[in-house]
């Protein structure tokens, strides 16, 4: 291990060298099944033949030329997305971070052309949208911003949830211009909020002339079984981030917009030199081409369910499991304690996952998982949560 590289991150010691589908091999040639996916990056697994196929291709052909000239591959997936999402122009840049700096100067803009001097744009507790100023400010998470103040001005908190709190707001603060929320906190432990949540949001935005922005960084592209999560709750945002999924691992954010947000930026206001440039937006077309195709939309939602039964099944009167919630291949396993070392334990039981919000384990497997493959996760993650549960009671014994 080096010394080189800046201590963000606690690494557990394994280093993967080759993937295959749903499949990681380490540095000793050891299998893992991969039920986090890059952190719900990697949609259709390792190595799927058809990307690799279409950015071998685009790599011998063009990765670059900036946005000082038309680049065809992005107007090809700017219709495409505008298409699947219901939204009217997209802004391409390289990540989900960068697609929320987008969306909270869209929302500035407007409330600049409303001649307000303080727009404020409206944003939840528990949330995660970034880490760069803007969006580590508008995450409500104390760890995420500590030590980073003085903070952007502009963004006031309520409960994730909440309808009443929201009108509250609604009576009293002055020049909000946008809401900003996740469909279905992800870094906040898969938290779905209760139907017809985000439908109140919608009409609240429609009654005060609000923006809303829906961060579908980790939502979006298919995960939930739709397009956009939005889309169980028949909403259309006004404004809608992707990133993770939509290049399977070539970096892409895309910010999109319909209506009066579509038209804000004009040249000078915003820009990138990677942004949508024809690698990465190749990279994105083959993954929707490919979701179309093989009808991963439905699958996720399919293996979704059937995985989330199985977990409720086998962890039915568990000593450890609090609750179990997910839509599509969003799944998060509420334990009754916080469990910082079950992602190693994990490991020696051949799963890879992620534990979130302290207590969560958070499964964010590719969509291109056989039903045998789902079955199989569904064994190594129990195996892993019996081998805690043991270990936690011979300590307490
Ligand atoms: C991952 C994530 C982000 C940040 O994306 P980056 O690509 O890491 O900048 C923002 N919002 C949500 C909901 C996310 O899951």
């Amino acid at each position: 291990m080096t010394d080189s590289l800046m201590n963000t991150y606690k690494r557990l010691p394994v280093g993967f060298i080759r993937g295959e589908g749903a499949w990681l091999w380490d540095e000793a040639n050891t299998q893992y099944l991969d039920a986090i996916g890059g952190i719900a990056v990697c949609a259709l697994g390792h190595a799927h033949p058809a990307l690799t196929r279409a950015i071998s291709e685009q790599a011998a052909t063009l990765l670059h030329t900036s946005n000082l000239f038309r680049i065809p591959l992005q107007e090809q997936l700017g219709d495409r997305l505008t298409r699947a999402s219901g939204m009217e122009k997209a802004f391409f840049c390289n990540s989900g971070a960068e697609a929320n700096e987008a969306a909270i100067k869209l929302a500035r803009l407007y409330g600049n052309n409303k001649k307000y001097k303080a727009p404020t744009i409206v944003v939840m507790e528990n949330s995660f949208h970034g880490r760069t100023l803007a969006t580590l400010t508008a995450t409500g998470s104390r760890k995420v911003q500590a030590g980073f103040e003085p903070l952007v001005k502009g963004f006031l908190r309520v409960p994730f949830g909440d309808v009443a709190a929201l009108e509250t707001v609604a009576q009293n603060a002055t020049e909000i211009v946008a809401v900003m929320v996740e469909p279905i906190q992800g870094e906040g432990g898969i938290r779905i909020p209760d139907a017809g949540y985000l439908a109140h949001i919608r009409r609240m935005c429609d009654e005060h002339d609000w923006l809303m922005i829906l961060d579908e960084i980790q939502t979006g592209v298919g995960r939930t079984g739709r397009f956009l999560a939005a889309e169980h709750d028949g909403i259309l945002p006004d404004i809608v981030s992707l990133a993770k999924a939509l290049g399977n691992g070539i970096p892409i954010g895309a910010c999109l917009a319909r209506g009066n947000a579509a038209t804000l930026f004009h040249p000078g206001n915003h820009g990138t030199t990677f942004g949508g440039n024809p690698f990465a937006c190749r990279a994105a077309l083959t993954v929707l081409d490919t979701i179309e195709k093989e009808q991963l939309m439905p699958r996720a939602a399919a293996l979704g369910a059937k995985i989330t039964d199985l977990f409720r099944a086998r962890f039915d009167g568990h000593p450890m499991v609090r609750e179990i919630r997910g839509k599509g291949l969003m799944i998060g396993i509420e334990l009754t304690q916080a469990a910082p070392e079950l992602p190693a334990l994990a490991l020696q039981h051949g799963v890879v996952l992620n534990v979130t919000a302290d207590k969560v384990i958070r499964l964010l497997p590719p969509y291109i998982l056989t039903d045998q493959e789902a079955g199989e996760l569904v064994d190594r993650v129990c195996a892993a949560v019996d081998a805690l549960t043991a270990q936690r009671q011979t300590a307490t014994a």
